[in-house]
């Protein structure tokens, strides 16, 4: 990059935020000081995304399925309802859809307009989650960008892409590994991880 005068940037920054902080510290005080956001409000959503709300959750939801017949049927039928029964509950009541991978049928969820993700039990995005390649490529590859991730699947497995929205948003149900038949719900949550609800890894194995 050089440093011409003329091109409007050669200046000494007055402060040591890097262009996107800087700019949502500035949203930030012009909402606080004309009264629009409590300051305090915003750091009790931070705060509970980036460290209450998790994968955790998800995996809960996924290990009861496991585990429950009945659980699981419920949350076929209405996510929604079957997640909030476990305390899970959307911010902005989006509706929550599970789609179950089977022996046949792969899911995985992409946003393809902008970053639609299931905060109430999957926490905050992982930044390729929200990254252009992936958004594109998940629809146009997704064999090809499950690879990346090391998911290598049989041939005559088929993949459903489900691009999620603001009204809808999709949890990936993976299958129960082999070997965790005596496993109890606490034991089988720790083997769900955050992409194989994403669809773009799997349940891992036991021990
Ligand atoms: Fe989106």
């Amino acid at each position: 990059m050089t440093n011409s005068p003329d091109n409007g940037h050669d200046h000494e920054h007055d402060n040591h935020f890097d262009p996107m902080t800087a700019r949502v510290r500035a949203l930030e005080t012009i909402l606080s000081e004309k009264g629009l956001i409590d300051p305090a409000a915003i750091d009790v959503i931070v705060d509970t995304y980036q460290n209450k709300v998790g994968p955790q959750n998800g995996a809960r939801v996924v290990a009861k399925a496991w585990s429950d017949p009945a659980y699981a049927n419920w949350l076929a039928e209405d996510a929604t309802a079957a997640i909030a029964s476990l305390g899970y509950t959307g911010r902005q009541g989006e509706h929550m859809r599970a789609v179950f991978n089977t022996p046949q049928t792969h899911n995985l969820v992409v946003c393809t307009l902008c970053s639609c993700y299931p905060w109430s039990v999957l926490g905050l995005p992982p930044v390729w989650y929200k990254s252009p390649p992936y958004r594109s490529r998940a629809v146009m590859d997704p064999q090809g960008v499950l690879e990346e991730f090391g998911v290598t699947l049989g041939e005559n497995v088929n993949i459903r892409v489900w691009d999620s929205t603001a009204e809808l948003r999709y949890l990936v149900v993976p299958l129960r590994p082999a070997g965790t038949g005596g496993l109890d719900e606490d034991a089988l949550a720790a083997l769900v991880t955050r992409d194989s609800m994403i669809g773009t890894g799997l349940a891992r194995a036991p021990e």
